[in-house]
């Protein structure tokens, strides 16, 4: 039995020779590395951590628990803030205070930083200006528990007014004065 022999005609291709463009890519490339050291003004990028942008005073960073001139906590735990958080990511522990003319305030105050969403609900539901958000966005942490703020990070972190604390703008002697 004879077999029929098919015959298929494939395209010849056509040699492609790749090592030019690799040399223009590389060119191209060797001219940007070159302009991008020479001349840095124009770089787009910074070189974090060395250098670090600056944001706006009105960036919503970090949270900062404001003090009294007496340096004590100014928060009065009254919870509207950790009602408004949507992330429930605030947790408070009142007590009072022996002295019945001086506030409630918190014995223990902490942000869960993981959970926060920076939205800044806490900060405009504070009626006395105990809690604000900053422009420092850094939030380094080695693991979960760093990421617990707690009323001396928040409060008397190193980066506000060397440990002693923002002074609130609202005080305690002057707002009882006005009722
Ligand atoms: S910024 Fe928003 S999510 Fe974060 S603690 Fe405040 S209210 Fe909660
Ligand atoms: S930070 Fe302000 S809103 Fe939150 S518990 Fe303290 S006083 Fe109330």
């Amino acid at each position: 039995m004879s077999g029929s022999v098919y015959k298929v005609n494939i395209p010849q291709q056509k040699t492609t020779w790749y090592l030019p463009a690799i040399f223009v890519g590389m060119g191209f490339t060797f001219k940007k590395m070159l302009k991008n050291l020479f001349d840095k003004k124009q770089m787009p990028t910074l070189n974090y951590p060395e250098e670090k942008y600056q944001y706006s005073s009105r960036f919503k960073g970090n949270h900062v628990l404001t003090v009294k001139k007496d340096g004590s906590i100014r928060c009065t735990a009254c919870m509207l803030c950790a009602t408004a958080c949507p992330a429930q990511c605030i947790s408070i522990i009142a007590s009072e205070d022996e002295d019945h003319t001086v506030e409630k305030y918190p014995i223990a105050y902490e942000i869960d930083m993981l959970r926060c969403v920076y939205c800044g609900f806490c900060e405009e539901a504070c009626p006395v200006d105990a809690i604000r958000m900053g422009p420092e966005w850094q939030t380094p942490g080695l693991n979960g528990e760093n990421f617990v703020y707690d009323i001396k990070q928040l409060a008397y972190r190193e980066n506000l007014n060397n440990g002693k604390g923002v002074i609130s703008v609202v005080d305690e002697k002057e707002r009882h004065q006005l009722i």
